[in-house]
């Protein structure tokens, strides 16, 4: 038995294990291989990932908070995740731990086809780094905002982009939420600067955080007339392509999409 996992605290709510237990079965895969959720807390990542392999484990995405961590006990380290300094995927094999970011070309496949250059990304934490990586490589112009200014100004050195103070919602073609901002039940669209007044029709609104409804953030844009993506999107995107690290094969993404969606 090959076995996945997803490592993360808390992780419980995950919808990794139904939506790639769903894709594992769709390729035929269903017998050999399994997907399950694991909680470590920070001090138990790294004992337990190193045994991962003698018990049978072929990779893991990884998970808040450990996406560093991940990147620091590999022996191999892809190009992306050194680059982005984080990594979502690990590959177990012959005794050494690979380290890729499948968080970033997730984002850049979820992307509609004729979404704008002119990008904002909300936040300056693990999810802002692989977005802003991202879109800075497609030759995107990325102002950064973050409740924290310094996080942006260091983000913004470090990867590109530009950090923006008071930005102007209707001046960018792309906005990416990857706040927490809401999540603890304050008022979405009170935390973030943007005035719901500035979103139309040509725009494309990103947030990254999902639940059973639309955020508030989506549903304003929504509303508005623009082009809106849900992090259902990317993570049903991130994870076929850690999927396919894993097994050499293409997951059907109506498939994980279903899967992912089902869940509440
Ligand atoms: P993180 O490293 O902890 O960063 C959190 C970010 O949110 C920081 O920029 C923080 O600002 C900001 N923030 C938190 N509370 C806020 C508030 N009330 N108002 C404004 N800003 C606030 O976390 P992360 O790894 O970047 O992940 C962020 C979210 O994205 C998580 O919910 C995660 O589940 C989601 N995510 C989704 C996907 C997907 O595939 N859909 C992939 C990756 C992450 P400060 O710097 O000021 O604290």
């Amino acid at each position: 038995m090959n076995r996945l996992a997803v490592l993360g605290h808390p992780v419980s709510h995950s919808r990794s294990p139904a939506m790639h237990t769903a894709a594992l079965a769709a390729l035929g895969l269903g017998d050999g291989w399994s997907y399950e959720v694991i909680d470590l807390a920070p001090d138990e990542f790294e004992p337990r990932v190193r045994a991962m392999e003698g018990e049978g484990f072929a990779g893991a995405n990884v998970t808040v908070p450990h996406k560093g961590a991940a990147l620091a006990l590999a022996d191999t380290l892809s190009e992306t995740a050194r680059e982005i300094g984080a990594a979502n995927t690990l590959s177990f094999e012959a005794g050494e731990i690979r380290a890729d970011n499948t968080d970033a070309q997730g984002l850049l496949d979820a992307l509609p086809e004729r979404a704008g250059k002119r990008a904002l990304v909300l936040g300056a934490g693990g999810a802002a780094r692989a977005v802003v990586w991202a879109l800075v490589r497609e030759g995107a112009e990325v102002g950064v905002w973050n409740r924290t200014p310094l996080r942006a100004e260091h983000l913004c050195r470090e990867l590109g982009g530009a950090p923006v103070g008071e930005p102007d919602s209707a001046a960018f073609e792309l906005i990416v939420n990857t706040t927490a901002a809401g999540l603890r039940g304050e008022d979405q669209l009170t935390e973030l600067p943007l005035d719901p007044a500035g979103f139309g029709t040509g725009q494309t609104v990103i947030d990254l955080v999902y639940g059973d409804r639309p955020s508030a953030l989506l549903a304003a844009a929504s509303t508005a007339g623009a082009t809106v993506v849900d992090g259902i999107e990317v993570l049903v995107h991130q994870g076929a392509l850690s999927l396919e690290i894993w097994t050499g094969r293409n997951p059907s993404l109506d498939t994980m999409r279903a899967a992912a969606r089902a869940q509440r």
